[in-house]
């Protein structure tokens, strides 16, 4: 069957845009296709800042993608000259025994990653805008810090465009469907119909809208990003002496945080991570409120006492959420002569990006990858679980 390009990509946020490059560099024809603006903000790819680290406390299975991961983001920096990573080390804080500290010590320890372990005196003698309680510690990794996500997307657009990528925004899709016997799909926009031989879906919030039939329940969450103005001025939160950080509180609550890297007026950025409240993307309340901003203050105030000076500016953005907190990556169980889905990247998917379009693309045209990814199985038993499980309205 004749068709006018190789491969669609519905999505041209974080995963999409990256998936979009890496097709068009290998020589495919590829027609992306966005609800918004390039590095818009209003899905999950904005605010100015990611965390990024590999002594990965939520799987040590992510690892190698993030050894990859690392070498993209390089290789992005040098082919558009954009400046989108900076490692100002990061510091992992809780109690030895929590999910952050000893996660991030047996990701570190398996794969042999530089680390250094402190006790709450080192860490106030090295890092003197954290005050650990006695009996917290911290691991400390030299690679760990930050990526740009606008610089990202743009970057990614960039060289697809360069690469002879038809890049249409301001298009929503309006639905999808699969040729008979699996050849190729048809996609229906506001404005046009095209196909293709190959879809590969990158909905971030709109996955249960554009994924209905994947069969896997997604929980997209409202989270907010804070900005304070530190007391003293942001000297001390110079990412030349300040690293970003994950700080686990004994009830689990992760709170984490960036050095000043977005000028003395914004101060320094930091947010919950998960604790997000449910949302819909056509609906969400994108007014943050005086009780989330005391909440946020009242959990930076005993460990970085410096930092809850005055709100400089709020922001939401949302995660989409799988029940194991693992991402959603492989051809659709359903279609898989025809569609690859990239999405549930559940609050921790930017630090990936360059890896995930270099996968999706694999698997657009090969239908495997190299790299591992049995953790992002949509057929995998935690997830099949939860999708007969009654919806939740609430966290
Ligand atoms: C507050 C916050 C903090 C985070 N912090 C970190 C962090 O520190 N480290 C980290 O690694 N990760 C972090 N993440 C997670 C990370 O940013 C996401 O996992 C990642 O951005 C998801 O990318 P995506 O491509 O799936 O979604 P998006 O970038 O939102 O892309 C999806 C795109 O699909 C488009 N789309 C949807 N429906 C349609 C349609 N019908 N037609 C056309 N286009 C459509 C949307 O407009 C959007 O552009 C954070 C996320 C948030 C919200």
């Amino acid at each position: 069957m004749k068709t006018a390009h190789d491969v669609i990509v519905i999505g041209l946020g974080g995963m999409g845009s990256a998936t979009a490059c890496h097709l068009a560099a290998r020589g495919h024809r590829v027609l992306g296709l966005e609800r918004f603006g390039p590095a818009h903000n209003r899905g999950s790819s904005h605010g100015g800042s990611r965390v990024t680290r590999q002594s990965y406390f939520e799987d040590p299975a992510y690892v190698p993608l993030l050894l990859r991961s690392y070498e993209l983001f390089e290789k992005l920096e040098r082919d558009t000259g954009r400046d989108i990573v900076t490692l100002c080390g990061g510091l992992m804080l809780g109690r030895p025994d929590s999910r952050t500290v000893a996660g991030s010590r047996r990701s570190a320890e398996q794969w042999g990653l530089p680390h250094e372990m402190l006790d709450a005196g080192e860490v106030r003698r090295r890092f003197p805008t954290f005050t650990p309680a006695d009996d917290e510690v911290a691991l400390y990794e030299g690679r760990a810090g930050f990526v740009r996500p606008e610089a990202t997307v743009t970057a990614h657009v960039q060289l697809a465009l360069q690469a002879g990528a038809d890049l249409r925004f301001e298009e929503p899709v309006t639905r999808w469907e699969v040729l008979p016997g699996g050849r190729g799909v048809r996609v229906h926009t506001a404005d046009d119909v095209y196909t293709a031989g190959h879809l590969v879906v990158c909905p971030g919030a709109w996955a249960p809208r554009l994924l209905a039939d994947l069969g896997v329940r997604f929980t997209v969450e409202r989270q907010v990003m804070y900005w304070f103005q530190p007391e003293g001025g942001t000297a001390a939160f110079d990412p030349r002496r300040h690293p970003v950080y994950v700080w686990e509180d004994t009830g689990g609550v992760q709170v984490y945080g960036f050095p000043a890297i977005d000028g003395p007026q914004d101060g320094a950025k930091v947010a919950f991570f998960r604790k997000g409240t449910v949302c819909d993307p056509e609906t969400i309340d994108r007014t943050v409120h005086d009780d989330e901003v005391a909440a946020m203050a009242a959990q930076l105030r005993p460990r970085i006492p410096a930092l809850p000076g005055r709100l400089r500016k709020a922001v939401t953005c949302m995660y989409t959420t799988t029940a194991d907190e693992h991402f959603v990556l492989a051809r659709h169980p359903e279609h898989p002569e025809a569609v690859t889905v990239a999405c549930g990247f559940s609050g921790h998917g930017f630090k990936f990006v360059p890896v995930v379009g270099e996968i999706a693309a694999d698997l657009a045209l090969h239908g495997t990858t190299e790299h591992p990814i049995a953790l992002f199985d949509p057929l995998r038993n935690e997830l099949r679980q939860s999708a007969t499980e009654p919806e939740e309205t609430t966290t």
